[in-house]
């Protein structure tokens, strides 16, 4: 099983033969798939997209590939002659690789990043399924549909939080607050989509004062920072603010890094119904499955194998 090991850029070079000759469960079985990152050694993503393409019975597998930001563009330009068929990107990726694909989805052009490449003849082919996996979660989890909810985003300033405020805008949710530490990036982010998609945002700071009513005003409560992915993480939803949830409300943290964290104990606390990342981790996984194969992803198998990963 090859899935732990981490390959370099330097392994796509020479028509990526080190992935030819490749095993899985002592099959040959070349790598045809894989997540660019750097770091990369922590991606869950190799089991998850394994299991879905030994279930299916595909004749390939998924690796890591460390890629440092100055090999990207070569990495990804090698995919065609190492036969690939495509590939996720991750931190610090996903809004580099823009400008080294040939298409880019016209929704993931206005989240400004990309976290999936599908090789389709000679062409790259850039998508951004963070938006559309969130909206899957938020249905599933929850059972509502993510157009029907009024919506609060903390930390709309970083990826995760871009990709959720425009697949908001989408979908056309009724009130859509960007609450950002540094004010200026929610208010650029909120110009942007208003004139993009004439939907319009409230961008905030995430301060206690401006934060002070919202909850009232909203349905759904997403946290889009780090903040979370350390056990000793305060929540980015001060205390003051979160003795306002109601059990009407819904709480979803993007972060799926194992534990409980802050915003999920306030949510605990206050009774509201709550789901941690890792719902939107499946689904952004079984979307890009679906951008390489042109099927339906087996979800209920790449959801045991996270599970089993991650506990
Ligand atoms: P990022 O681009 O680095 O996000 C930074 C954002 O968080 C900015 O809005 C930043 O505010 C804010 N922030 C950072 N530290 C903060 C602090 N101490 N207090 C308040 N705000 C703070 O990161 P990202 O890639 O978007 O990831 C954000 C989260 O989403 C991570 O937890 C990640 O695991 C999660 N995520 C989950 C999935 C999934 O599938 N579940 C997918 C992608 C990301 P400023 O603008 O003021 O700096």
């Amino acid at each position: 099983m090859t899935a732990s090991i981490v390959y370099t850029a330097a392994d796509l070079a020479e028509k990526g033969e080190v992935f030819r000759d490749l095993t899985f469960d002592g099959e040959r079985c070349p790598a045809r798939l894989a997540v660019f990152g750097d770091p990369v050694a922590h991606s869950k993503s190799p089991q998850m997209h394994n299991a879905a393409l030994q279930v299916q019975g595909k004749d390939c597998q998924y690796v890591r590939i460390l890629v440092r930001p100055e090999e990207l563009e070569e990495a990804l330009h090698n995919l065609h002659s190492a036969r690939f068929l495509g590939v996720n990107l991750t931190i610090p990726h996903k809004q580099a690789a823009l400008k080294f694909v040939d298409e880019i989805d016209p929704d993931a052009q206005l989240m400004g990043a990309i976290n999936t490449v599908a090789v389709q003849e000679e062409k790259l082919i850039g998508y951004n399924t963070d938006g559309p996996g969130f909206a899957a979660a938020i249905k599933e989890k929850f059972g509502v549909e993510l157009k029907t909810l009024r919506i609060l985003i903390l930390g709309g300033g970083g990826g995760a939080g871009r990709a959720i405020a425009v697949q908001c805008a989408i979908s056309q949710c009724p009130m859509i607050f960007v609450a950002n530490r540094t004010l200026d990036k929610a208010e650029s982010l909120s110009a942007e989509i208003e004139q993009s998609l004439q939907v319009a945002i409230t961008p905030m700071s995430l301060s206690p004062q401006a934060l002070a009513d919202t909850p009232f005003e909203v349905d759904l409560i997403i946290n889009a920072t780090p903040l979370g992915m350390k056990p000793d993480d305060p929540s980015p939803l001060p205390d003051s603010v979160a003795r306002l949830l109601t059990q009407d409300h819904l709480v979803y943290d993007t972060v799926y890094s194992g534990g409980t964290t802050a915003l999920i104990r306030q949510a605990q606390a206050a009774g509201v119904r709550h789901a941690n990342g890792r719902s939107m981790l499946l689904h952004q996984g079984a979307i890009s499955y679906e951008h390489w194969f042109s099927e339906e992803a087996p979800l209920e198998t790449m959801r045991a194998a996270l599970r089993a990963v991650m506990g």
